[in-house]
């Protein structure tokens, strides 16, 4: 086993807060808040300024923390971390956060993103004599900070993120710190909020997504920028930018598929915009049919959009089992495969004989969306019509975002009219890439749409072969 064969790609959830008096369960109601962003594993480290105490642990946030273990995450300061789940590296000694003790004290880090030089830091730290306990990027981060020949911790960690090309959005604590950093292109989001407190001082939260302080009833106060760090202790809370300039080039996909609707993200709601992503994709590709049918969720507010503006009304077309987790096993013997039907079923009352345009945001193996052409069509429609709010997608992403191999992306090999085919859908159009950028408003930078173009902010020729190595090993053990 290589170090890296099961090379991470960290979608996650973080949050963090400082100065309230049960830090710990603001951090769970935040993750609860923030589930969408990863469920194989969650954690929460918290601290009284003295003890620090971990609890990290497999599987959805409501699951790991029973009320025992929140009671032993005692403190003002906490942070928190859920981790996406994916085939093949689903692991304990990969949950985060990470907390360690080294000649600074303690540290704790939570990191949403994937680095693009992780294998080569590693790789130099191994050969100095580091051990690693774990197969995430994130690990790497703490070495180099205790490495650091930096004497003060804030320093050090400046000194170490400076090694990190890629993505990285990083929640970390010590004993009596918050720290929350954006990496200088912001591919992950990261946004400040604030509470009062009833004894007077100021709260500060750090979160990836603003649904988690709508939660908490915390007051967003503004994003933490690209290239920010901020700092906040018992003098209070300070930013500093301690990278060289970028231009930004915030995740597209976070818009797309990744972020809760009801979120601010990167200067605007998320709803707001799928929705208009929908309206784009109506007016650009039309058709005639009787109603309009969303793929649940991800599809929903895209659907919304479409229907607004094509005048077609909108149905609850699939009906969608909220309850199907991870853990659910598909009996495998004299039963037949269920597949999609586990989670989706369709409304045959209203599906019948009718021309149908099923809107979904995105296409990446094709796998499901042609189990839902089939299924709308045994539903007895007369037409399927798919309709994408988002280009296809044709290459892989390296910063944080989990997709498949090249190869298995379907718009890498198949055009549009052979995915159709595949789909067996009566047609099937994608949004353009220029109406996609219409729909959002980038401040002071551009947005990464290297997943619909190749054109990756930075470069990835010197790793990508490893990381294909990687995503080649993790399809395979999925294949297994
Ligand atoms: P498929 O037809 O198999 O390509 O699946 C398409 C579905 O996958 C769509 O409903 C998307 O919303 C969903 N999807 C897109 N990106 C991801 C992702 N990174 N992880 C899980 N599902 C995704």
């Amino acid at each position: 086993m290589t170090p890296f064969d099961d090379h991470p790609h960290e979608e996650c959830a973080v949050f963090g807060i400082y100065g309230h008096p049960e830090a710990a369960n603001l951090t769970y109601l935040g993750l609860y808040a923030l589930q969408h962003r990863g469920q194989e594993s969650s954690g929460i480290v918290a601290s009284d300024g003295e003890r620090v105490h971990s609890e990290v642990g497999m599987g959805h946030v409501a699951d790991v923390f029973t009320e025992a273990r929140l009671d032993k995450l005692k403190g003002h300061l906490a942070i928190g971390h859920n981790r996406y789940s994916t085939a093949g590296q689903s692991h304990i000694t990969n949950a985060q956060p990470f907390m360690v003790t080294y000649s600074r004290g303690i540290m704790a880090l939570g990191h949403n993103g994937n680095l693009v030089n992780a294998g080569d830091l590693r790789r130099e730290l191994e050969a100095t004599g580091s051990i690693f306990r774990s197969t995430t990027d994130s690990e790497v981060i703490l070495h180099l900070v205790a490495r650091s020949l930096e004497q003060e911790t804030e320093g050090a960690i400046v000194d170490a993120l400076n090694r990190l090309e890629g993505a990285f959005t990083l929640i970390m604590m010590t004993r009596d710190k918050l720290i929350g950093v954006r990496d200088p292109y912001g591919f992950r989001p990261l946004v400040l909020g604030r509470m009062g407190e009833p004894g007077g001082g100021t709260i500060w939260v750090l979160a990836s997504e603003t649904c988690a302080l709508d939660l908490i009833e915390a007051t967003f106060v503004r994003e933490v920028a690209p290239g920010e760090m901020i700092v906040v202790d018992e003098e209070g809370l300070h930013s500093l930018f301690p990278f060289p300039p970028a231009t930004p080039t915030q995740c597209i996909f976070e818009f797309i598929y990744f972020a809760r609707p009801d979120s601010y993200i990167f200067g605007e709601n998320v709803y707001t915009v799928r929705r208009q992503l929908g309206v784009e994709l109506a007016r650009e590709n039309p058709v005639e049919a009787d109603i309009v049918i969303p793929v649940p969720d991800s599809g929903l507010a895209a659907a919304l959009g479409f229907s607004a503006e094509s005048g077609l009304p909108l149905e609850w077309g699939l009906v969608r089992n909220h309850y199907v987790g991870r853990t659910f096993i598909e009996p495998q013997q004299s039963i037949r495969h269920f597949g999609v039907k586990v989670k989706l079923n369709p409304m045959r009352a209203y599906l019948e004989g009718k021309r149908v345009v099923v809107v979904d945001d995105s296409i990446v193996r094709g796998t499901t969306s042609r189990k839902i052409v089939e299924m709308i069509r045994k539903a007895g429609a007369a037409e399927v019509h798919m309709r994408i709010s988002s280009p296809p997608i044709t290459h892989p992403c390296f910063f944080g975002i989990d997709m498949p191999t090249r190869k298995e992306l379907i718009a890498s090999a198949k055009s549009v009219e052979e995915t159709r085919l595949h789909l067996n859908a009566d047609s099937l159009a994608y949004l353009s890439l220029e109406g996609l950028l219409r729909c959002v408003h980038p401040r002071g930078g551009e947005f990464c749409t290297a997943c619909f173009t190749g054109s990756y902010p930075i470069p990835v020729h010197r790793v990508e072969p490893q990381l294909w190595l990687f995503q080649e090993l993790k399809a395979s053990e999925h294949r297994a």
